[in-house]
């Protein structure tokens, strides 16, 4: 009987992890759930799963947390333990589904203690993907993706060998503005940002999805995941989101996996692999699908893929700072402090004020990270910054 634990429980992924392990049936089980404050919802979650831990980020939020338990016998409340909680002995799987970089130091614990990782979290790999890759290669731990690009991907590859890959195609729904002219891009509001036409998502992910910096946060997550050059991933926009990706071989073979956009989907197989349940996601119906799509991508008026090849190439400190100031950045938009076709900018001029430096232990990314977020808040203001 798997035992799950869901850091993030209460976000987007977290929560179709959850209705995929209820699914799932009595034969997997939830150990332990998480949340940053979200308090009355974690609540209800304890209340339906009955998990043995239930963790918030602070003492304030433990408080109320704690009240709300106070009938709910054998579930243990704990303050800031998602590293805890990682590595618990009676743990299997490790569903990572935190935003931003508070993920990387649960991914880490979770691959050292062996754990299968079902990684949402991009920025674990994004931020310190050869120490991630390097201690789930010691230890032996699975990393099991669960973005939908890279499920895709880890599905095609069992169709050969890695050193028969010629390369891998990223597909990107392209995001509400695709169409837009630059003049447009520059006058896009928060509230037009937050609506995605294909998938459901959290804010920070759909607007990520809006710049396409989601696409090159997935190059760089793929280029470690995967092992693959810079020059081994290729882009196409695909409005209907539903061929997730594909892996070419050097025979001339693409082999893709196509489904709805759903998270479920992804989520379960990395739960299951390598077997496959029947899933919660309606199957997918190409015929009333009709067409899809694909065209290159514009670097032109979408910058962030640029940026994403770049860091993939360069590596070391480069993707902390990237992840760090595009964070600064979509929170002063979301804020209205910036316009949408400035976060780019201000990622970019963060990282053209960086040196990479190669293979950086945990406390050389995260002083990247602080470092591109001090530099990051100056670039808001273009004079303060050049
Ligand atoms: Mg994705």
């Amino acid at each position: 009987m798997p035992n799950i634990v869901v850091l993030g429980s209460t976000g987007s992924i977290g929560r179709a992890a959850l209705e995929v392990a209820a699914g799932l049936g009595s034969e997997y089980r939830v150990v332990a759930i998480s949340a940053r404050d979200s308090v009355d919802l974690l609540a209800e979650q304890a209340h339906r799963f009955h998990p043995r831990y239930a963790c918030v980020a602070d003492e304030v939020a433990a408080q109320r947390l704690r009240q709300k338990l106070r009938h709910l016998a054998g579930t243990e409340v704990l303050v800031d333990g998602g590293e805890r909680l990682a590595e618990l002995p009676e743990a299997d799987v490790v569903v990572a589904a935190m935003v931003g970089a508070a993920g990387l130091g649960p991914a880490l614990a979770a691959v050292k203690a062996g754990k299968r990782l079902a990684l949402a979290n991009k920025e674990a790999l994004v931020m310190a993907g050869h120490l991630v890759m390097g201690e789930a290669r010691r230890r032996g731990a699975e990393i099991v993706p669960v973005d939908s690009e890279h499920s895709a991907i880890y599905q095609a590859l069992l169709a050969g060998r890695r050193s028969e890959v010629e390369h891998v195609t990223l597909t990107a729904s392209g995001g509400p503005f695709y169409r837009c002219s630059a003049e447009e891009l520059s006058r896009v509001t928060a509230a037009q940002a937050l609506e995605h036409p294909t998938w459901k998502m959290g804010p920070k992910v759909t607007i990520d999805s809006a710049t396409l910096m989601n696409k090159a946060l997935e190059v760089i997550e793929a280029s470690w995941l995967f092992g693959l050059e810079a020059e081994q991933i290729k882009i196409l926009i695909h409005p209907q989101s539903i061929v997730h990706s594909m892996v070419t071989f050097v025979d001339g073979s693409t082999i893709a996996q196509l489904g709805t956009p759903d998270m479920q989907t992804p989520i379960q197989y990395a739960l299951t692999s390598p077997a496959r349940r029947k899933g919660l996601a309606a199957a997918l119906d190409l015929g009333s699908v009709g067409r899809l799509t694909f065209e290159e991508p514009d670097l032109e008026r979408f910058p962030a893929l640029r940026l994403g090849f770049a860091v993939a190439r360069a590596k070391g400190t480069s993707g902390a700072v990237l992840n760090a100031a595009n964070e600064v950045a979509v929170a002063a938009f979301r804020a209205g402090r910036l316009a949408f076709s400035d976060i780019v900018t201000v990622v970019e001029r963060t990282l053209n004020r960086h040196t990479p430096l190669p293979e950086p232990d945990l406390p050389t990314v995260l002083a990247a990270d602080r470092w591109a977020r001090e530099e990051a808040e100056k670039c808001l203001t273009p004079n303060t910054c050049s």
